[in-house]
């Protein structure tokens, strides 16, 4: 689950990571207040969306006057954000977070992320901040620097003062530094984050280590264990179909292809799009029913999948196992008479209940392709899209 950089800054804030003063603004008038309340003879007005790149796309206004403050605010406040993170589609921006103006001196850095690899936290630095670190890395992976971290017993000092030096943070500074990294690794760890990145951690004009910006995502996984971060969630800012998705429990993801997929599990669900793109086409959405999936659940997930605009063709391929083949094809044929069925649909069905699946779809009068094996239906419905 991602947030929003303002609340991201409150939650680091809460571990001693030094962040501007800032406010939420949701109007203009709000924004204007809120400048006046800072008190700050500059104040930088950004705009809250959950996607990266914003002072590129003009997202991001640094204002020297309560009414430079309200020229901005009405420029960003409801503008659609094109950045390298929204795609072409754009964000529509629905809060600013004004805050205090920096004297930044210089730019960093620091990333903490779970590596795979090893399956620890990795804290990444570079001094090349403010810049997209995806670029860094590949046009200078030498100036990114990584500490791994040893789960039992912690981010340690030096290993905080090794990245500060490595990337030539200021001698005095170093300390300030270390500081902060420590803050933010233990902020990761106890809320159960999956990404935290300040990009740029600045030192300032009289020596401060502050975070100008903040991305936090946390686990999905953990978040019942963490009641205020999931109150922070903005809707707006996810995917309708996930969103419904999760109201019914159901794994879903949507992704940019025109194949819809309804599969259980997550494992046929992932060969079921390698088997797709092998065939040359493209999943629309990871979609796991789940094993104990009622008719209704699976009437929802076939819904989700066809108020899809850009899927041009579904392909059903379920093992039935938990899963019986007659709940699915019910939940198909209930789905298709609440709002029809308009799109080629390849079916494959194996497993509990599989000839009385079968007779269920047979006898619907759907107009539906019946495959034999993984390979086949996936053939078929990339041809048939
Ligand atoms: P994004 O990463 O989405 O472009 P940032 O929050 O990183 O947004 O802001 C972009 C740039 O704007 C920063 O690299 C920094 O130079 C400048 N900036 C952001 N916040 C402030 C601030 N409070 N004071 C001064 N400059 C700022
Ligand atoms: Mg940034």
């Amino acid at each position: 689950m991602n947030i929003h950089e303002y609340q991201g800054k409150q939650v680091l804030k809460q571990y001693g990571v030094v962040v501007p003063e800032g406010k939420v603004a949701f109007t203009v008038e709000e924004a204007v207040e809120a400048a006046q309340s800072l008190g700050s003879p500059v104040c930088v007005v950004k705009a809250q969306i959950h996607a990266g790149g914003r002072g590129k796309a003009g997202g991001v206004k640094v204002a020297k006057s309560l009414d430079e403050v309200r020229t901005y605010a009405q420029e960003i406040l409801g503008k659609v954000l094109v950045t390298h993170q929204t795609g072409p589609e754009g964000k529509e921006v629905k809060r600013l977070l004004i805050e205090e103006g920096c004297d930044i001196q210089k730019e960093y850095y620091i990333g903490v992320v779970i590596d795979r690899a090893t399956g620890r936290v990795v804290i990444m630095a570079s001094e090349e901040g403010g810049t997209e670190i995806e670029e860094v890395a590949e046009k200078t992976p030498e100036k990114i620097f990584r500490e791994t971290v040893d789960p039992a017993i912690g981010l340690q000092m030096f290993q905080a003062r090794k990245l500060a030096y490595a990337i030539n943070i200021p001698t005095k500074q170093v300390n300030k530094a270390a500081k902060f990294m420590t803050a933010l690794y233990t902020a990761f760890i106890e809320k159960d984050c999956s990404i935290a990145e300040i990009n740029p951690l600045v030192v300032t004009g009289d020596g401060e280590v502050i975070a100008l910006d903040a991305k936090l995502n946390f686990d999905s996984n953990a978040i019942f264990r963490h009641p205020d971060i999931l109150e922070l969630r903005d809707l707006d800012e996810e995917d309708a179909k996930e969103i419904e998705a999760s109201k019914y429990d159901l794994s879903y993801i949507a992704l940019d292809g025109n194949i819809g997929c309804m599969v259980n599990g997550a494992g046929l669900a992932m060969a079921t799009m390698d088997i797709i793109k092998y065939y040359g086409g493209e999943p629309a959405n990871f979609l796991d029913v789940g094993g104990g999936a009622t008719t209704e659940k699976v009437t929802e997930a076939f819904k989700i999948i066809l108020s899809d605009s850009s899927v041009k063709g579904i392909f059903i391929n379920i093992f039935g196992g938990i899963m019986r083949c007659d709940v699915i094809a019910n939940g198909v044929v209930e789905a298709a008479k609440q709002i029809g069925l308009d799109r080629p649909l390849v079916v494959r069905l194996e497993g509990t209940n599989v000839d009385l699946g079968k007779q269920i779809l047979a006898e619907s009068g759907l107009n539906i392709v019946a495959a034999d094996s993984m390979a086949d239906g996936a053939q078929k419905i990339v041809a048939l899209v």
